[in-house]
């Protein structure tokens, strides 16, 4: 049986790696448009700077990277973020630093004394009867109040999703919170029987030395698959035993075709096979975003942290910038400091699309409005993603159930990738490997 495999990000090459686990003599090709693979996870070299053009690392309160990591034989490459990174700073009227405990909460200036009242409150909100779904706001305001909401969760989501709390999915982007107010009645009752907090992020940040494509290299490199990069499929035929791939003027059958593309791409490459399904596909919208990596000879701020995120609120027009070289020892070259800028998402879409020299422009000036740096850096470096992560709006999971029904209908077909069941490293491996189950099952 050959396998294709089209899109080679994590959730490609994932997919690949637990096929062959299961199944080691089955013949995959992954066919990726780029010269490189990754996808989001890629890592650009500037002056001795490591910018990462998207994802930093993963979360080891899951198990599903570091697993894929240790089977992958590339644990040598781990790194782990620096102990001063726990410290984490969010702008609102100035720099606050996130309180980690109780006292610290009590002393925050983020919230007001009624503020704070009302998260305590929580504890007495009613649990939400039904399972309908609701955004994010909707459900903060609900449970911890309008403040805890502005002040914590928007910045939060901005973080992590390039999204806004009032366009994002509760049920889809935090199933683990939905979970605690379900099974316990409210998020304090929850916490305190679990005793651990699962529902926000929690774990140690990790990453890789050299930044994330060595990993991306490094799993590659342990697939014993045939690679195509630099590739452009034109069309795609499904026949009886299976599909038909066009590529460049040639054509390959395969018995089995796992999409890792974005959603947008996977629905053009469908058009003519369902398109009822391309339409299912070409719904789910994605956030712009750009990062905008400074590098500086020197700087006299300390960057003892792991970096700041904005509030709504603040009406900045960055949304957040990560303390690079503070995080990840490597990251810049001994006695130079590295600095990511995020720009855009769902709270300012029309930014992150601007030109690199707007760019530079808004994050020079964010870092100085929210962090007072005046010097300028010695390096810059501007990725823009004009699609960069998928929004799961209220309702996604619904979509998701019907629109993998429409994927059932076509044997041999298989979707991976972070459009459908969560956008972190950790989700997109775990469900890579659920993927790999299904494709190896029949
Ligand atoms: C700025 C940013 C920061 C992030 N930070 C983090 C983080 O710190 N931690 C975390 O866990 N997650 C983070 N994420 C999310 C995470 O990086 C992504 O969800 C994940 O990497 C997506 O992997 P994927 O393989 O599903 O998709 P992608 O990485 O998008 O891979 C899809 C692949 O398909 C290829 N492709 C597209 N069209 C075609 C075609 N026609 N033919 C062949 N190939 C094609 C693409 O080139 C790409 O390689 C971040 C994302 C962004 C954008």
């Amino acid at each position: 049986m050959k396998i294709a495999i089209i899109g080679g990000g994590i959730s490609g090459l994932s997919t690949a790696f637990y096929i062959k686990q299961k199944n080691p003599n089955v013949q995959i090709t992954i066919f990726e448009k780029n010269k490189k693979l990754g996808g989001k996870m890629m890592t650009k070299e500037v002056d001795g700077f490591l910018f990462e053009e998207g994802s930093n690392g993963f979360l080891s309160n899951k198990p599903d990277t570091l697993e894929l990591v240790k089977q992958s034989g590339s644990e040598e490459l781990l790194l782990r973020s620096s102990d001063s990174a726990r410290v984490r700073f969010i702008y609102k009227d100035a720099l606050h630093q996130l309180p980690e405990s109780l006292s610290a909460f009590i002393k925050t200036p983020l919230l007001s004394p009624l503020g704070k009242l009302r998260v305590v409150g929580e504890l007495f909100v009613p649990a939400k009867k039904d399972n309908s779904d609701e955004t994010l706001q909707s459900f903060g305001y609900r449970r911890v109040g309008r403040e805890m909401t502005d002040a914590f969760l928007d910045p939060m989501v901005a973080g992590i999703f390039a999204s806004a709390p009032d366009k994002i999915s509760v049920n889809s982007a935090f199933p683990a919170v939905v979970k605690l107010e379900k099974e316990y009645g409210g998020l304090f009752k929850g916490m305190m029987k679990k005793k651990k907090k699962e529902a926000g992020p929690g774990g140690v940040l990790m990453s890789f030395k050299g930044g994330v494509s060595s990993f991306i290299d490094s799993l590659a490199n342990s697939l014993h698959v045939e690679i195509k990069t630099d590739i452009d499929i034109d069309k795609i035929e499904q026949t009886d035993d299976g599909y038909t791939l066009y590529t460049q003027g040639t054509k390959e059958e395969f018995g089995k075709l796992v999409l890792s593309t974005p959603a947008y791409v996977s629905a053009q490459l469908l058009k003519d096979l369902d398109i009822e399904l391309s339409k299912m596909l070409s719904d789910i919208e994605y956030s712009p975003i750009s990062v905008v990596g400074l590098g500086y000879d020197e700087l006299s701020h300390e960057l003892n942290g792991f970096g700041l995120l904005a509030t709504s609120s603040a009406k900045k027009e960055i949304l957040g910038v990560l303390w690079d070289s503070s995080i990840f020892e490597d990251r810049a070259l001994e006695g130079k400091k590295a600095l990511r800028v995020m720009i855009g998402g769902q709270r300012n879409p029309d930014l992150a699309l601007k030109s690199d020299e707007e760019l530079k422009n808004i994050a020079i000036n964010g870092v100085k409005e929210t962090m007072g740096i005046d010097e300028k850096p010695s390096v810059t470096y501007v990725k823009r993603w004009e699609r960069g992560i998928p929004n799961y709006r209220v309702g996604h999971l619904e979509r998701m159930k019907e629109l993998f029904k429409k994927v059932k209908e076509h044997k041999g077909l298989y979707l991976s990738s972070n459009a459908y069941y969560g956008v972190g490293l950790n989700d997109c491996v775990a469900n890579s490997k659920k993927v790999a189950k299904e494709v190896t099952k029949n």
